[in-house]
Parts: C-alpha cells; structure tokens; sequence
C-alpha cells in the first residue's frame, strides 16, 4: 500500500472530531463578546425612552403645554448627554472584542500547529502556515470580527428602532415588513456572490508569501548568481494575480452596495409617504410622526450596514475552514504506550522507506546494541539523515519495522520519546534568549552540569570573549555565532538532555579537526549512551573508539564485518 492511499484512509478518522468553526471562535472571546451585545443592548433601551420623550416634547410644543414641556425637558437633556460616555465605552468594548477574538484565533492557531506530525508539518512547507497566522488571520480579523462588531450593533439597532415602531404605531409595520424581506433576501443572496472569489484571493495569496519567503530566503544566491530579473518577474506575476483578485471582489462589492443602497433608498420614500398619508388623514400625531420617521430611518440604517457587513463576514468562513484543515493530522496517531527507555538494542528490520518517488531504503536491516558507539558513513545522499529522521519518528517506514527493544518505535509516544532523545542536527535554531537558555533550552539545569556539558562542548572560548558569558543575549537565529560555535551549542544541548540515545548529523560540519575530534571522544565516553553519528569526517585517532562503522549504500547498511 503506498504512503497516499494510508493517509487517505485514516483521514476519515480524524474528521468525525467535532468541527471548529469561527462561531465557536467567538465564544472562547466570550466575555467582551457577551459584554459588548449586553452594551448594545442597553443602548437600544435608553434609545427607545429618548424617543418617548422626543414624542412627547413635540406633542407638548405642538400643543402649546408649556408644563409638559418644562417637567420633560431636564431629563431628555440628561439622556442626550449621557450618551456621550455610553458611546465612548462602546467604541472601546468593540476594540477589546476584537483584539481578544483575534488574540484567541492566532494563540489556537499556534497551540495545534504543534500537536502537528512532524513529517506532515515538513512536507507540507512552512510558509503555508505563516500565511495562515499573518494574511489570514488578518483577514479574518478585518472581516469577520470587526465586521461582527458592526452586525451586532446593527441587529440590535434593528430591534431598537422595531420596538419603537410597535410601541408608538404598529400599523406602520404592515408597509415596512415586506420591504425589509426583500431586502434581507437580495443580501443574502449577493453575500454568494462574494464567496468564490474571496477563497480563490486567499489561495493566490497563500502561493505569493510562499514564493516571497522562498526567494528572500535565498538572498544569498539570488544575489551572486544574479538571478533578480528572474524572481522579479515570477514575483510580479503572483502579485498581479493578487492584486486582480482583490480589485475583482471591491468590483463586485461596490456593485453590490449600490444595489442594496438602492433598495434601501425605495423602502425609506415609501415610509415616508406612508407616514405623510397618515398624518394628513389625523390617524397619527406629528410627535408620533416624528419619531416613526427617525425609527424607520434607524431600521433601515443597520439593515444598510449589515448589507455591507455580511458578505464579507460570510466569505471568509472558506479561509478558516483551510486553516483547520492545514491544522488537522492526516495521519491519525494511534494511543501509544510511554517510552520505558532503551534496555538492550535498537533494530531496524527489513526496513524500505521512500519519499515520494524516491527510493531511499530497500529492505535494510541493522542493529544498534544499547550504550553502542556508531558511526554512520556512505556517499551523499544514500539516505544517511533519513535513517535519523525515522528513528526520529518524522516517518513511519514503508515497510519492515523500527523496534527499541521489544516495542514498534510507531507504538511508542512520541511525547515521552523525545524526551529521552537527543538531536545534534545540522539546522541549529537559536532563540533571542541568551546563550543559558540556549544551551538549557530553559530547563533548570544546575550550574555544575551545565559548567561541564559547556566544557565538554568546546564553549568556553565563545564565552570568555562574551561580557556577560552566559547571560549574553543571541539574536536573530545567533546572526553572530559562527557556524563551529552554533554547532557547539547543539553539542551541549545533547550533552544536557540527559539521553539514553544521541543522533548527531554531521555535527562536526564546521568544526577544525582538533575540535571536533575533542568532542567527538567526550561523546564517545558516555557510558550507557547510544550513540549513532552520521558523519563524512573519519578521523583515525577516534574511528577504533566505534563499537562499529556502518556502510549506507544503495538502499542497504553494511557493517564493518561485512
Ligand atoms: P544523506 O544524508 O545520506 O546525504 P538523505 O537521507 O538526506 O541523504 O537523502 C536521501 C535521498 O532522499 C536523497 O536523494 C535526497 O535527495 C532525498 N530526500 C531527502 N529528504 C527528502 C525530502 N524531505 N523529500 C524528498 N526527498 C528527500
Ligand atoms: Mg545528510
């Protein structure tokens, strides 16, 4: 069966969990969410008593009631000012939703990236999910949170303004109801209309910072190949179709505004009228008259805004959807028993393993006693990092197994694995932190050990010429590190781990002889560690200290023996 057709299989596992959708977004936000609609609600409330008090000051003055209008006057008066601070407090209530939504969707966001499978994480490319956490996260920050801002104020305006207009006059509604139907519909129809190309924007969009990151990724390159005039013109070719996308949705848009502006006009006139008519014939007084007016207007306000706010609040659920669906595990981990650590060997048995189309392992097989010295040599490319990479659990073989004693490595946790594993890779990330941190990877590590494992590394130059030793701080992935000394921090994280297995990947790379041979026997004197090096450099002071060399080639592990 091949890698494809599996994945295809238990993909239709992990899709019976329960769908997040961004509705249930809000309600993880759900303080300043509930906040702001209690907030806008009572705005509604107050509105509705202004709007007695207009009615009834107009009748007083239209009536000549001076008493009416001196006992109704201070109170309006005190509605009108007290306004001012309750819209203040509802302009910051809406900014704190907004920002604790966002904060909560790109906090998730980063939480499930790292229950990821590690193979799935790197086939699928980084940038894929930077996109994600910057552009879309964005999107859905302008377009959906803000915009439900807007259609909160707007549904409970609604409601407000309808009140209003049941309470002074219900008849009124007989002629505005139908209208706003139509209206709704026509909406909700048009919000479509916006969908597909909305999701086809995010798509380009996805494939433009992936291209950006790749081509400034490699400066170095670019530059002294010259090859600027080539990535402008690919880099010119994505934006476009970006930026015609995006020019396409405002074009729709605007069209659809003007439509439901429109509509929106219609329904105000024939209010209007309606009212005029009714006055006219004595069935309305003009105090009623008055505020029905202001009512309808306010109904048709928030149906306006929420005519602008729904299409694009509808059109970015296609983006959140990609985003879960580029969070969900394609592979589904079985439950897995916990590590017990390594008691006698780690063997790989009738092992194949290819990326897709190509071949890497053909049925190899190898023993690794525990606390065994080993170092793997072969030609480049033979597939010597992938043998770390499966015994790192990044893939499951194809076929064959990977056992650590008598358990299949793809049964074990990966969890309680890694943290009896050590990993000198040939990519060191370093942390803006300082050199401590980066060498404790911010475990509480004692000074003594940690003094011994620096020693042990080769650190101490790089610390004597520091002013603060380790307390130092490294920036930018350690720009100031050299590629020896980078390496060195890697060496002493894995001397710190407290492994019972080392995987170091060329980790003498960059180092002179002297060095790396130095280190090379520390790690060799780790009694009861499992040591396998994947090295080039074959040093013949240190190569007889190997419990044995291993040959990768042509698919296959030879021993020394053999
Ligand atoms: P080595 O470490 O012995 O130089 P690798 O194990 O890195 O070799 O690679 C073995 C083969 O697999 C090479 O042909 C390499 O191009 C290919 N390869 C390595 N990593 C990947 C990957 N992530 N996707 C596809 N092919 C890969
Ligand atoms: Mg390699």
């Amino acid at each position: 069966m091949t890698r494809k057709m599996r994945n295809k299989q238990s993909s239709t596992v992990s899709g019976q969990k329960t769908k997040m959708t961004l509705g249930k977004i809000l309600l993880l936000a759900w303080q300043p969410f509930f906040l702001l609609i209690a907030s806008e609600i009572v705005l509604q409330l107050v509105s509705i008593i202004h709007s007695f008090y207009i009615r009834d000051i107009f009748d007083a003055a239209v009536a000549g009631d001076i008493d009416i209008l001196l006992a109704k006057t201070p109170i309006f008066i005190i509605l009108v000012c007290g306004m001012f601070p309750f819209n203040t407090w509802l302009s910051y209530i809406r900014a704190v939703f907004v920002k604790k939504a966002s904060t909560v969707l790109k906090q998730r966001y980063l939480q499930r990236i790292f229950s990821k499978n590690v193979n799935e994480f790197q086939s699928s490319g980084i940038s894929r999910y930077i996109n994600d956490i910057t552009n879309n996260a964005n999107t859905l920050e302008e377009k959906y949170f803000q915009q439900m801002t807007v259609v909160i104020m707007s549904v409970t305006a609604f409601f407000g303004s309808l009140a209003i207009i049941i309470s002074v006059n219900w008849q009124t509604l007989i002629f505005v109801v139908p209208c706003l139907v139509i209206l709704l519909f026509v909406m909700y129809k048009t919000g479509n209309l916006l969908k597909k190309p909305e999701q086809t924007k995010a798509g380009y969009l996805e494939e433009y910072t992936r291209y950006a990151k790749e081509s400034l990724s490699a400066f170095r390159i670019v530059k002294s190949f010259q090859l600027e005039k080539r990535i402008l013109r690919d880099f010119d070719q994505r934006s476009k179709d970006v930026q015609e996308k995006g020019y396409e949705i405002e074009k729709r848009g605007t069209y659809l505004q003007a439509l439901n502006q429109f509509m929106s006009s219609g329904v105000a006139l024939f209010g209007l009228l309606a009212g005029a008519r009714a006055v006219a014939t004595g069935a309305l007084s003009i105090g009623v008259l008055f505020i029905i007016i202001m009512a309808v207007s306010n109904l048709i306000h928030p149906i306006f805004m929420l005519s602008e706010a729904l299409p694009p609040l509808r059109s970015v659920e296609p983006i959140f959807e990609k985003m879960e669906q580029h969070l969900e595990n394609q592979q589904v981990q079985q439950i897995n028993k916990p590590y017990p650590g390594l008691e006698q060997q780690i063997s790989l048995n009738n092992v194949s393993f290819d990326y897709p189309d190509i071949p890497v392992l053909k049925n190899a097989n190898v023993k690794f006693k525990k606390g065994g010295k080993y170092l793997i040599i072969g030609p480049s490319g033979s597939g010597k990092s992938t043998i770390l990479r499966l015994l790192r659990k990044y893939f499951n073989p194809d076929q064959g197994q990977i056992m650590i004693d008598d358990l299949q490595l793809n049964k074990i946790d990966t969890a309680s694995y890694y943290q009896k594993l050590a990993n000198i890779e040939q990519n060191i990330f370093i942390f803006d932190d300082t050199i401590r941190n980066n060498i404790t990877l911010f475990q509480d590590v004692s000074e003594e050990k940690l003094k011994s494992a620096v020693t042990a590394a080769g650190l101490d130059n790089l610390l004597n010429s520091r002013t603060n030793g380790l307390d130092d701080i490294l920036v930018n992935n350690g720009a100031d590190l050299s590629g020896g000394e980078k390496a060195r921090i890697a060496i002493a994280r894995g001397l710190l781990a407290e492994a019972d297995i080392i995987l170091l990947d060329e980790p003498f790379a960059s180092l002179d002889d002297e060095t790396a041979q130095k280190i090379e026997q520390k790690l060799l004197d780790l009694t009861g560690v499992t040591i396998l090096n994947v090295s080039h450099v074959v040093f013949n002071n240190t190569k007889n200290l190997y419990d044995d060399i291993l040959l990768v080639k042509n698919g296959l592990i030879y021993t020394k023996s053999e």
